[in-house]
């Protein structure tokens, strides 16, 4: 009786999703405990993708402009959606940057970043038995989210040499409940940019199913050269989920927005139900001084070229060693062949030598690590003979 008593206190699917954390936390949590053990320069942490480029200074300057409003003005309620002017401005920069009619205010919904963003348009879409299609390898959280919303994860692995979906096989996945399907460009963990050829015979393929497609886009200012295309040109039925947690490094301050752009089908039924998931999941409105904040920053570039010259340095560092990686065109990460076939054991040898590499099998796929290449120059240079070590060891 107890024992049944102490199973139904909690949620079961919460409980387990809790006790088990991420590996990519679990692999940061354990970089911590050994940089506090033997000093934080002997630990070469390249687990997280928290941004390690300062927020550009006029985050700084709109955060001195907000401190001078009234308090009960600056930490008061926003409507849920967001404020007002902030959307307004918003919509205007993405019609300056993808074209007039790209974006309005109504159809803009802030929320605490992309996280937020993707749980809420899961739960305005989904009913329970519904299927959403990820490309694997794919950012593991979907799959909480996915399941959080009573559906099915579904994931189709990428086309093996370019990264991008494999067309023919996302149109194989498609059932008669399948609702959503997920893109994330540029790419965690891949770094591949999905080139508008691609994208546009995904829609060619999900169209007569009526599917939405989420495009997940924190890294779409990250991009080295490549052009990222804007996808709701592309194909209607697209909701945008954006995140300033990458492009102005503010992952803690937790602000971002799902899109529903004005072509979608019934764009405000969309609104609606996206108004109503956020309300459902207790989202009232997103950070209000930050909501200040980003207005005022909107046409800050990121600083793509310091994760540039990090990329150069990392990847001469494997070269000189043998690795082989997929060239990443834009977010900020390194995905590498392991080598041996189990990706965990493989990451277990490098965490020994004080490396931290994510091992594949979470994002969905074997045989790749996962290398953050947002660190310091420093943990960088300083980590070459632990990547030779590990060379080493398969020799
Ligand atoms: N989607 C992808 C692909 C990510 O890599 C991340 C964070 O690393 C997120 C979503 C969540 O980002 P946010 O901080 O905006 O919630």
């Amino acid at each position: 009786m107890a024992v049944v008593e102490r199973k139904r206190i909690v949620n079961e699917q919460s409980y387990s999703y809790g006790a088990t954390k991420s590996s990519i936390r679990e692999l940061a949590a354990y970089a911590a405990a050994r940089k506090a053990e033997i000093g934080p320069e002997k630990v070469f942490d390249f687990s997280l993708g928290n941004p390690s480029i300062p927020a550009p200074d006029e985050v700084r300057e709109a955060i001195e402009r907000a401190l001078t409003l009234p308090s009960t003005q600056l930490h008061g309620y926003t409507p849920a959606a967001g404020l007002p002017d902030v959307r307004a401005a918003i919509a205007a920069s993405l019609n300056r940057r993808f074209g007039e009619g790209s974006a309005t205010a109504d159809g803009l919904y802030l929320s605490c970043g992309a996280a937020a963003c993707l749980s809420i348009c899961l739960h305005a879409l989904l009913n329970p038995g519904d299927e959403v299609i990820v490309i694997a390898p794919y950012f593991p959280e979907y799959r909480v989210w996915i399941e959080t919303a009573g559906a099915v994860c579904v994931e189709v692995p990428a086309n093996e040499r370019t990264f991008e979906p494999d067309v023919d096989a996302v149109a194989a996945a498609i059932t008669g409940r399948t609702r959503a399907l997920i893109v994330n460009s540029p790419n965690n963990p891949t770094g591949a940019v999905y080139s508008a050829d691609t994208l546009a015979r995904l829609a060619a393929v999900i169209e007569p199913c009526g599917i939405v497609l989420i495009a997940d886009e924190p890294y779409r200012e990250l991009a080295y050269g490549a052009e990222v295309p804007w996808i709701p040109a592309l194909y209607a039925r697209t909701l945008v989920c954006y995140s300033y947690s990458k492009s102005l490094s503010l992952p803690g301050e937790r602000i971002g927005w799902v899109l529903v752009p004005p072509a979608f089908p019934e764009s405000a039924r969309m609104v609606s139900a996206l108004a109503g998931a956020g309300r459902k999941l207790g989202f009232v409105c997103a950070p209000a001084l930050f909501q200040r904040v980003v207005a005022e920053c909107l046409d800050v570039p990121a600083n793509v070229a310091a994760y540039e010259e990090n990329l150069k340095a990392l990847t001469a560092i494997l070269d000189e060693n043998g690795f082989t990686y997929i060239m990443p065109r834009g977010a900020f990460y390194l995905w590498i062949r392991t080598l041996e076939p189990d990706a965990d054991a493989f990451s277990k040898r490098a965490r020994a030598l004080e490396l931290m590499l994510v091992a594949s099998d979470s994002f969905g796929v074997p045989g790749w690590v996962r290398a953050g290449t947002c660190v310091s120059r420093d943990t960088i240079d300083r980590s070459a003979p632990a990547w030779a070590a590990l060379a080493q060891s398969y020799r």
